[in-house]
């Protein structure tokens, strides 16, 4: 208890700003952000089977109509369903498709749409209803990180227009239950009605094509597998199609490359890369995941995006990042990053898909860590251990990389780089490439076209780990320290004091460190100082500096001062 009146006077003068300092450092959320990000009673009674989407898109007015037809099985009944459309988009009707055809009444809130459901649903069966929209949707600010549609012509002023919209959510372009919890199991169906003198590219594989009297023709997608709704894409433009096959440890894979024209010799060129790539990925994470739905790139105006099936390219058929090297190192211009990287993404992202966004690095952690592989499989261990911590140079420690769970948000951006550093680090601390391998391999066959979460990604790479890898994850994706290993040497070298600091209480990283032809392991205690006496072989070898150069730690050593007092 504070006795002194006048400091009490003080304190209650300083909570209204220490309260507004405390909120301005936390996000705020709306109701909007809990509709879109949480599974909402609306949500949770039905389970998605298939879309059917059918659209038209309007060139000219940068406009589209269409309906799709959400077929899902009732877990229990529910009294309405939440369908997210975002505005400025319009909803025309809502019918239930039963034994007859029934017109269902909604409401609708910022970029949701509430339904009444009919009475008498049962668990158990399936429901199919039918949302027919129209209206002119966001277009494309900065595609595809600020994502729409984007409305451009090619070089030779044909129309050339696709959408992204990861992050923003697929509900910009057509009615969805936009969470990516829920897949449809049975796949998606997409037709695009397009001039005819245009052809539309979607995911998964060409079913049809149906020509109109008024010179547009529609063309019939069908992706077989389950699909995030993000990956949903429409690609319209005065495409050719290059055509070449895989074999691989599914068997025979197509691979379909729908291209401009004009870019005919350099797409020849840059995609003799996706074969290798196919082969490193499949070595390290298992038969790539949509053999039924067979694998595509697809041009597109924009740089790039995991579009499953049909991944977006726009890199200019360049290597690197547009040219770029994003680790410094020159290893990223060996390899084309939007080939590699996009399509690593097929296993870690489309495979496997994470249930909240707040876990995004489950996507681009792995992914980023596909192009150290790849970088390992053209050039070389050093070489993939030399990308990777280069790219670290990226890694801004601004905030958590784990996002805020429910409300739509994702975390740092640092779930790219950091978070590959974080399993480099956890790979060199096993030292066992096989045991690696097969972890990877094993992630992907257990949640092979499953929704997961860091708890369940955690669990399983500790049993390959053989140790808890749980301070780790809490260290890196948590917090946005990076650890410390300390160390003293005596002056002869022969004692070696060690430990962590700057790090999370329960941090364990056990530490394999090559002395000539040794292997020296270390286990460090956070905050507490272990001694070891080296042999001379050790003494000789054993440069400690360069452990950084394979985990993501900062190294402060020191040799011995002996103070000699009078
Ligand atoms: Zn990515």
């Amino acid at each position: 208890m504070n006795r002194n009146p006048l400091l009490k006077i003080c304190l209650i003068l300083l909570m209204p700003f220490a309260t507004m300092a405390q909120k301005s450092n936390k996000p705020q959320f709306t109701k909007a952000d809990t509709l879109r990000g949480s599974i909402t009673p609306e949500r949770a009674w039905w389970n998605l089977q298939h879309y059917d989407i059918q659209v038209r898109p309007n060139l000219v007015n940068k406009a589209i109509e269409g309906s799709v037809k959400i077929q899902f099985k009732i877990i229990r009944q529910g009294k309405r369903m939440q369908i997210d459309l975002q505005q400025p988009l319009l909803i025309d009707s809502v019918f239930y498709l039963g034994k007859k055809r029934q017109s269902l009444n909604y409401t609708r809130e910022a970029n949701v749409a509430m339904i009444n459901m009919p009475f008498g649903m049962k668990a158990n069966t399936e429901g199919l209803v039918q949302i027919y929209y129209h209206g002119v949707p966001r277009e494309a600010i900065r595609a595809p990180w600020d994502g729409g549609i984007s409305w451009t012509k090619d070089e030779l002023g044909n129309p050339f227009v696709a959408t992204s919209c990861q992050g923003l959510g697929a509900s910009v372009w057509w009615p969805c239950k936009d969470h990516q919890y829920d897949e449809p199991e049975k796949g998606v169906t997409i037709s695009v009605r397009v001039p005819d003198s245009l052809m539309n590219v979607s995911n998964g594989r060409l079913i049809n094509t149906i020509q109109h009297e008024d010179a547009t023709k529609t063309w019939v997608w069908q992706v077989k597998e389950p699909i995030n709704n993000y990956s949903v894409s429409m690609n319209i433009g005065k495409y050719i199609h290059l055509k070449d096959e895989f074999v691989g440890e599914g068997g025979k894979l197509d691979l379909n490359y729908y291209i401009l024209p004009q870019n005919k010799e350099e797409a020849e060129r840059q995609f003799a890369q996706v074969k290798p790539m196919l082969k490193c990925f499949e070595h390290w994470f298992g038969k790539y995941p949509f053999y039924q739905d067979g694998f595509k790139l697809v041009e597109v105006p924009y740089l790039g995006m995991e579009h499953q099936s049909n991944v977006a390219y726009g890199n200019k058929y360049m290597n690197g990042y547009l040219g770029r090297d994003l680790s410094g190192t020159g290893w990223g211009l060996k390899w084309d990053f939007i080939v590699v990287h996009e399509s690593g993404h097929e296993w870690f992202g489309n495979n496997i898909t994470s249930k909240d966004i707040a876990d995004m690095w489950i996507h681009e952690g792995f992914t980023n860590y596909s192009e150290t592989l790849f970088t390992e499989w053209l050039s070389g261990k050093e070489a993939g251990s030399a990308y990777n911590k280069g790219a670290r140079k990226n890694i801004r420690n601004d905030k958590p990389i784990l996002g805020v769970y429910n409300v739509h948000n994702t975390g740092s951006g640092d779930m790219y780089p950091k978070a590959s550093a974080m399993l480099h680090s956890i790979r060199m601390s096993m030292n066992n490439d096989e045991k690696l391998r097969q972890l990877l391999r094993h992630l992907n066959k257990k949640f092979y076209h499953q929704i997961v979460t860091t708890p369940m990604i955690e669990k399983e790479i500790s049993l390959y780990a053989g140790y808890s890898v749980k301070g780790i994850f809490a260290q890196y994706l948590t917090t946005t320290q990076v650890p410390s290993f300390d160390y003293i040497s005596s002056m002869d070298g022969k004692t070696l004091k060690y430990r962590y600091s700057n790090a999370v209480k329960d941090f364990y990283l056990p530490l394999q460190i090559k002395a000539g032809k040794e292997v020296l392991v270390l286990k460090p205690k956070v905050d507490q100082w272990q001694t070891i006496q080296l042999t001379p072989s050790q003494i000789d070898n054993l440069n400690l500096e360069k452990i950084e150069n394979y985990y993501y730690i900062n190294i402060n050593g020191r040799k011995e001062v002996q103070i000699k007092m009078n």
